[in-house]
């Protein structure tokens, strides 16, 4: 997680042939000196996939398209709601995937599926490489049945616990719509919310979880963790790795499996749609 918070996201996800962001929601700056951190150099990045047009998940990506050719991976209405208005309007590189399509970024195979959220087209991805599988949904109001069917396989999940409820609904500086768009099934998951998600998937292969999104005034990595901890705990899943990721610093690199070692080659691939 190169950073994550209701002020700005992106993720970096990597094998040893591919390399792809997940958002551009910091500054253009933060997210090179974030890859820099990484070890990763911004122009050997594969693509950019976009979960949604909100700002807090593109607001770098003008910036970083003026400077590089990167492909930015993304569905129809939200290449559209992203590129109006913005001089990504001029970027050439786009690749339009149908949500629900399933596509391959080198050897990254990456599947889509929607989330109900107040965007033009939200989606979450699963990603596998390998015999492995990340799980990747962070802003979303309730997890559908189908979502957790695509999770069901992954081994890793980022997900998103933004708020504490009572934090939420005792904060003085929200006006009560602001609150209830929040709470609603198009707003975000609540560190309870985000909790029973992780429970259902427990039947699964999931053995890692990856907190993100917190908002700044409704929530602290303490209680977001300690609702997961506490589900563990009653569960008796003790063993599950938790870690929260925080809007100022890249966390710890999470290793997920390995992929063959070698040359890959790649395939034509024939599941988007360019558009000029
Ligand atoms: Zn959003
Ligand atoms: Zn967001």
């Amino acid at each position: 997680m190169l950073g994550s918070g209701s002020a700005g996201n992106s993720a970096l996800i990597a094998t040893d042939h591919c390399k792809i962001l997940v958002d551009g929601g910091l500054s253009a700056r933060q997210i090179v000196v974030r890859l820099e951190q990484c070890g990763v150099a911004p122009e050997k990045l594969d693509g950019v996939l976009l979960t949604h047009e909100h700002g807090d998940h593109v607001c770098g990506l003008e910036v970083l398209c003026r400077k590089l050719d990167i492909p930015v991976y993304a569905n129809a209405l939200t290449a559209e709601a992203v590129r109006c208005d913005s001089a990504l309007d001029r970027h050439r590189n786009w690749r339009i995937f149908r949500t629900g399509a399933e596509f391959n970024i080198c050897d990254i195979t990456v599947q889509t599926f929607p989330v109900p959220h107040d965007a033009v087209d939200p989606v979450g991805f699963a990603f596998r490489a390998g015999a492995r599988s990340l799980g990747f949904i962070t802003d979303l109001g309730y997890a559908t049945k189908m979502l957790i069917e695509r999770l069901r396989e992954v081994h890793t999940l980022v997900i998103e616990t933004n708020h504490d409820e009572k934090l939420l609904q005792n904060d003085p500086h929200r006006p009560w719509p602001v609150k209830q768009r929040i709470m609603s099934r198009h707003g975000h998951l609540s560190n309870t919310a985000a909790a029973n998600v992780i429970e259902e998937l427990l039947s699964g292969k999931i053995e890692r979880v990856v907190l993100g999104h917190l908002s700044r005034d409704c929530n602290t990595p303490e209680l977001a963790t300690g609702v997961i901890r506490a589900l563990l705990a009653k569960v008796g899943k003790i063993d599950m790795e938790i870690y929260c990721a925080t809007q100022s610093e890249v966390s710890p690199r999470f290793r997920i499996g390995e992929t063959k070692a070698g040359a890959f080659q790649p395939s034509f691939e024939s599941a988007f749609f360019q558009t000029a």
